[in-house]
């Protein structure tokens, strides 16, 4: 099946309009009309060739939403028309240490839903920014959000899981001083999630322009990393800080504001390194620095239902496929509130 879509010939190219192939459904799988696709800076970093081994053409997007069209023989727990989502994992080995507790995140054989290998043409994976997606029922995800809100639940399939799950792992709840550093697409969902699991959440932010908008999104207080004064004032004082930014940055400024045990997990994935953080800087505190990727399919479901029971969606700015290129530009100068979406109808 010819479907249309939006992609680049090369890092220095534009995306443009083309077509690609979709698989014919199989047994266990899920076709997909995508309605909206959300814009992650992966997609960015991707189709730039910032990260190693992109294969061209390469048609970025993991955040979708969209109805079901077709099941194969097999699916029983989804019917054509049903609202569901796919993120940022379309296949894995199924039968590993980490297939086998949900944790298809963290499977050596997880096939990303873009530029990862596959059986299918043209020999690895082309995401979201298209019509259709043909997906095994094991990675396809239930919407139970009302159907209005369908574009602004897009981002939750990348960005939402993206900080949910390190908050979830390292224990954000009542009684928690949480950070989130970086209000861009990720952020502003972790800011929205740590509020709602009853964190006292802190907003890092470069922009002074978006102090009162961390507070709408949920913020106990926002601080200007710049400023030097005001990162004093929360020192040794975080159990947690999730890091979304996308640039090599100094991370020290941000270990010295944990307290003893505190962890700062890394989830922003900048394609050049961070300098060393000063080891003595966690030596002195039994400070961690980690990391986290995206979330397993169980807990994607798990926030999913999470948001809707909170009534938790992504602020998004609708766009039309003609507009990927400068929303890419935009989300490099941080003027975005706080997620692009596409709509897919555009792609006509
Ligand atoms: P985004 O919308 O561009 O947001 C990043 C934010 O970081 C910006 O809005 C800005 O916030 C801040 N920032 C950007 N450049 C900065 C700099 N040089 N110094 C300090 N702060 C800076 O990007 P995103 O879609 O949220 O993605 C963020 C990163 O996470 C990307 O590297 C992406 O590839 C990665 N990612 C990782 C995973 C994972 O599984 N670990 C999943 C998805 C995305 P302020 O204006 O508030 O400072
Ligand atoms: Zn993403």
């Amino acid at each position: 099946m010819t479907v249309k879509a939006y992609g680049a010939y090369a890092g220095d190219k534009p995306l443009e309009p083309l077509n690609i192939d979709r698989r014919t459904t199989q047994a266990h799988d899920v076709q997909i009309d995508i309605a909206y696709c959300g814009v992650c800076h992966s997609d960015l970093h991707q189709v730039r060739g910032e990260w190693a081994g992109t294969q061209f053409p390469c048609v970025p997007g993991h955040e979708i939403v969209g109805r079901v069209a077709a099941v194969g023989s097999h699916v029983s727990d989804f019917r054509p028309g049903d609202l569901v989502g796919i993120g940022c994992i379309v296949d894995s080995c199924k039968h590993c240490e980490e297939c086998d507790v949900g944790l298809e995140n963290y499977c050596d054989g997880m096939t990303g839903t873009y530029n990862f290998p596959t059986a299918d043409a043209p020999g690895y994976t082309l995401g979201g920014y298209s019509q259709q997606i043909v997906v095994h029922e094991r990675y396809v995800l239930r919407i139970r959000h009302p159907e209005e809100q369908l574009a602004a639940v897009a981002p939750l399939l990348c960005a939402g899981i993206t900080t949910y799950s390190p908050l979830r792992h390292w224990g954000a709840g009542p009684g928690k001083k949480v950070g989130i550093v970086g209000i861009g697409g990720l952020g502003h969902m972790g800011i929205k999630l740590a509020h709602a699991m009853g964190a006292h959440v802190v907003a890092f932010t470069t922009s002074e322009s978006k102090r009162e908008a961390a507070r709408l999104l949920g913020a106990d207080e926002t601080v200007v990393s710049h400023n030097a004064e005001e990162m004093k004032a929360h020192a040794k004082s975080f159990d947690l800080i999730i890091n979304t930014v996308a640039a090599a940055h100094d991370l020290d400024m941000f270990v010295t504001l944990l307290k003893r045990d505190g962890t700062m997990a890394l989830v922003g994935a900048p394609s050049s390194p961070h300098a060393s953080p000063n080891v003595m800087n966690l030596i002195t505190k039994r400070r961690s620095i980690a990391g986290s990727m995206i979330g397993g399919i169980p807990e994607t479901q798990q926030m999913l239902d999470f948001c809707a029971e909170h009534g938790i969606v992504s602020d998004i700015e609708l766009i039309g496929a003609d507009q990927i290129n400068e929303s890419y530009e935009r989300m490099l100068k941080g003027d975005v509130k706080y997620r692009f979406v596409i709509d897919n109808s555009t792609l006509n």
